[in-house]
Order: C-alpha cells, then sequence, then structure tokens
C-alpha cells in the first residue's frame, strides 16, 4: 500500500480549477495553514479571491504548468474536466492527487459505466451511440423513455435530451451537438442519493452518511443529511463508494451519485473525483468537512471523523436566488456561503445556504 509523503501545514497547495469548490478547498487548506496557488484560464475566479497565488494559463500551456509545478509542493483539481494530458505533464513535477486514473474513468461516461459495471455496480442500462445510425440501433434496444448523453464535458444537465418517442431521434441527436454518447434507460427512481468518501494514500476511507439530492433544471436544488433510507441501505451506498475509491487507487475526496429504485436497489448515475456540491452541508454540520478531507488526503495526514453533529439541509443559490442575502443572513439559524461572483447569470451557482437541527438517527461509517 502507498504511503503518501507528508505534505506539512505551511506548504503549498496547487489546485487546478479557480471555481466555488476550489474557494472552498482553499478555505479549509488556510485552517490547516496551508496556502494554495490557484491555476485556471478564467479572470476573478473564486478561488483565487481567497488563496495566497493564482496563474491565470491554459490548461495546454507547457510553460505555465511548469513554473505552477514548481511554485507548490502538491497538485490537485476541483472539477474533473481538467485534460489529463495537464495531470500527465504535472506529475513527474509534482506529485498529483487524486491521480489521472480517476480523470480518465470520471471525465466519459461510458468508461464511467463500464468501470461500474466490472465492479458488480449496477447502473441505468446503456449503449454506446457514435453516430446517427448507431442511434437508431441504440433505441431498438433501450426503448423510451430514455436519456442521450455526450459521453464527455457534461454536467448539470448539460449535453443531454430526453427521448420519450423513437420518432425523437433526430432532434436529440441535434440537441447533444452530435457527439459520441450514451444512451441510458430513463430510471423511475424513488429518490436521487449521493455518498461522499474520503480515502487517504494509505487506503483508509471515511464516509459521510448519504444524502438526498433534489435537482431542478438538471441543477441540485437541495441536499437532505441524512438520506430518509434505511440503514441497511445507507451501509451499501457507503460500501459501494468506498468499492469505487479502492479500484481507482483514489487519493482525495470523491462522491458518487446513486438512484434508489422503487425496489430498493442501487444504481450508480454518476462519480465525480472531487469534493461535491452535495456534500457542502459536511462544512457546518461534521467533524470535518469534505474540504478539509480533501486537504488532509492529498497532504498524506490523517483522515478526519465523518461523523455528523447536527442533521442538514442544504440549499444551492442560484442566479437571481443570491439577491436574497440579506433575509437569509437575518436568519440565526442559516450558514451563508457566497461565492464571490460578481455577475448572477441563469443556473449560475452563486453559494449555498446551510440548516442544522440536531442529530438524528444512525452516524454512519466511521
Ligand atoms: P447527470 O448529468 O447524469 O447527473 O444527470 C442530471 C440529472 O438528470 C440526474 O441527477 C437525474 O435527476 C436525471 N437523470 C440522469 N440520468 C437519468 C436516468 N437514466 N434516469 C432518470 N433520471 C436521470
Amino acid at each position: 500500500m502507498a504511503h503518501a509523503e507528508v505534505i506539512a501545514p505551511g506548504a503549498t497547495i496547487g489546485i487546478l480549477g479557480g471555481g466555488q469548490l476550489g474557494r472552498m478547498l482553499a478555505q479549509a487548506a488556510a485552517r490547516l495553514g496551508y496556502r494554495c496557488h490557484i491555476f485556471a484560464p478564467e479572470a476573478d475566479q473564486p478561488a483565487a479571491q481567497v488563496s495566497a497565488a493564482a496563474t491565470r494559463a491554459a490548461y495546454a500551456d507547457a510553460a505555465a504548468l511548469r513554473a505552477f509545478a514548481a511554485a507548490v509542493s502538491v497538485v490537485t483539481y476541483e472539477f474533473e474536466n481538467v485534460p489529463v494530458e495537464t495531470v500527465r505533464l504535472l506529475d513527474p513535477l509534482v506529485p498529483v492527487r487524486p491521480g489521472a486514473r480517476s480523470l480518465e474513468v470520471a471525465q466519459d461516461r461510458l468508461n464511467e459505466k463500464s468501470f461500474a459495471n466490472a465492479l458488480g455496480i449496477g447502473t441505468a442500462a446503456f449503449v454506446a451511440v457514435d453516430d446517427a445510425d448507431g442511434l437508431k440501433a441504440a433505441i431498438a434496444r433501450i426503448a423510451p423513455p430514455a436519456i442521450l448523453k455526450t459521453r464527455r464535458l457534461g454536467y448539470d444537465g448539460k449535453g443531454q435530451a430526453v427521448i420519450d418517442d423513437a420518432r425523437d431521434l433526430d432532434a436529440a441527436w441535434t440537441t447533444i451537438g452530435k457527439a459520441p454518447a450514451i444512451l441510458e434507460a430513463r430510471v423511475d427512481f424513488e429518490r436521487e442519493i449521493s455518498v461522499v468518501v474520503a480515502r487517504a494514500a494509505d487506503g483508509a476511507t471515511a464516509c459521510y452518511v448519504p444524502v438526498e439530492n433534489r435537482h431542478q433544471a438538471g441543477i441540485l436544488d437541495m441536499t437532505t443529511a441524512p438520506a430518509p433510507i434505511s440503514p441497511a441501505l445507507a451501509r451499501d451506498a457507503e460500501a459501494l463508494a468506498a468499492r469505487v475509491a479502492q479500484a481507482l487507487d483514489h487519493v482525495g475526496v470523491l462522491c458518487i451519485e446513486l438512484f434508489v429504485t422503487k425496489g430498493g436497489a442501487l444504481l450508480m448515475n454518476e462519480l465525480a473525483p472531487r469534493v461535491h456540491n452535495s456534500g457542502h452541508w459536511t462544512i457546518d454540520a461534521c467533524g470535518a468537512s469534505q474540504f478539509e478531507q480533501h486537504i488532509r488526503a492529498v497532504c498524506g495526514l490523517p483522515l478526519g471523523g465523518p461523523e455528523r453533529h447536527s442533521d442538514a439541509v442544504m440549499k444551492n443559490l442560484i442566479g437571481d436566488d443570491a439577491a436574497r442575502w440579506p433575509a437569509l443572513l437575518a436568519d440565526p439559524g442559516a450558514h451563508v456561503h457566497l461565492y464571490g461572483k460578481a455577475e448572477a447569470r441563469p443556473g449560475r451557482k452563486m453559494g449555498h445556504v446551510t440548516w442544522i437541527k440536531p442529530r438524528t438517527g444512525r452516524q454512519g461509517q466511521n
């Protein structure tokens, strides 16, 4: 089993990506005495606002990446569409955690679902689609209702088309931009849950209790912790997440999104090889947040306690929701987090709010 070199507090952690996940990672890192250096192509990034240093450059800019590697002790990432080549360039120069394998599996829905099935984890039925004829062949195997999803670069419901009728094929193919895709059976689920797990380089894991997620227009709206599921199902979901982390030799936090079917089975929908929106509640309701766990794992420190001291409901502030900040701040029970984004565009995650209340039910794996 690998033992990561310990990167002691005081060192600088490099983060690829500058959004709110990077911001909350940098805040957790700062609490443990680290500095962060953000590498992202965009200007005025939420993560750069709270970090010691930032490089604004493209992920393919080899000279900028080499200078970044020389300035940091370890590199991590806050979104899964970092090009694998970027990680391959950095890796000989500075440790990159999690490694390229987690990215390769998570970046491509076909790889992701095949990987799950190979581990004995169920998914919605799916077929690879490479062109318009392939879509016709696929719909003969997966009857509507079905969902066509691009293999790569889809998130928050983007790159997806619902197919309710086999006559909708051309429109669906055009909607997703005629890119390599998978056709997936639509699952008539009872609820959607997710599990956030941290894994250290020595193989230790720490799992948060499964949570229930509600989406609106394909974007996470609300997370309830814990999910209202049986203790046995919760344990199965936690074991499944730990198995995925182990199989990837993942170092850091990852999140598994699952459907709970009406028959009570678990089907994996997505794998995020990073901290996740459905884990934000852990900042206000757990001993160590998902962000702190990730920093601990990538720096080779012992994992913290994932136990929750409180139950929680987390609501995303999307677009104009963020204008409600005066009322939210006037609510003494609301833990308000704003991401420092200048412009509130529709569908843009501007912040989140967590309400906590005394813990009920089981604690979860510790
Ligand atoms: P995804 O980008 O794959 O996470 O999809 C976004 C959301 O669309 C999910 O959280 C579900 O609410 C819904 N969805 C995606 N795939 C399916 C499916 N196969 N069956 C039913 N709903 C789905």
